[in-house]
């Protein structure tokens, strides 16, 4: 699909991951059909999809990766984040245990990427403000610690997904550059 005359630059893969539930699915669909769904069996069976952008005059494909019900701890594959420049480790504000299954996360993807790949921490959620319980604060803190970047977004409202893409992008974009 799109333009066939397109002229494709460069082809970034960025990889989604974190616990079950936490949106990552919503965040895809969002971003790549703006669309959600309270259903997220929607979704699942989708291995990747893309969406083309233009940063600098180039244009970049970003092929972006879902993990299909894999998110046991240690159920994703190397085969996932082999040739990954991106990875979006995603968190839900509502739900402590989301955010204290990070690390976790964080050594599993430091142990299968490649060393250079460009990290966003995301709260995701951000919409249910009654329910938060994870402040802005604490996740802001653990990703200076550890070099991350970090967001809050809602799927639901779309806040931040698309700026949490183009961080990610741009990042991985000036470092090839
Ligand atoms: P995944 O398992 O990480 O892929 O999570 P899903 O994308 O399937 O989302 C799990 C559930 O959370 C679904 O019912 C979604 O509709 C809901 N959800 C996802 N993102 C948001 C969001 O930003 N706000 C709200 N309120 N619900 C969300
Ligand atoms: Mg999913």
């Amino acid at each position: 699909y799109g333009d066939p005359s397109q002229k494709i630059d460069y082809v970034f893969k960025v990889v989604l991951i974190g616990d079950s539930a936490v949106g990552k699915s919503q965040i895809l669909a969002r971003y790549a059909r703006d669309e959600f769904s309270l259903d997220s069996k929607a979704t699942i069976g989708v291995e990747f999809q893309t969406r083309t952008l233009v940063i600098d005059h180039k244009s970049v494909k970003a092929q972006i990766w879902d993990t299909a019900g894999q998110e046991r701890y240690r159920a994703v594959t190397s085969a996932y984040y082999r040739g990954a420049v991106g990875a979006m480790l995603v968190y839900d504000i509502t739900r402590r245990q989301t955010f204290d299954h990070i690390p976790r996360w964080l050594e599993e993807l430091r142990a299968h990427a490649d060393k250079n790949i460009v990290i966003i921490l995301i709260g995701n959620k951000s919409d249910l403000v009654d329910q938060r319980a994870i402040p802005t604060e604490d996740a802001k803190e653990f990703a200076e610690k550890e070099g991350l970047f970090f967001l809050e977004t809602s799927a639901f409202n779309a806040t931040n997904v698309e700026s949490a893409f183009s961080t990610v992008l741009t990042e991985i974009f000036n470092i090839v550059n």
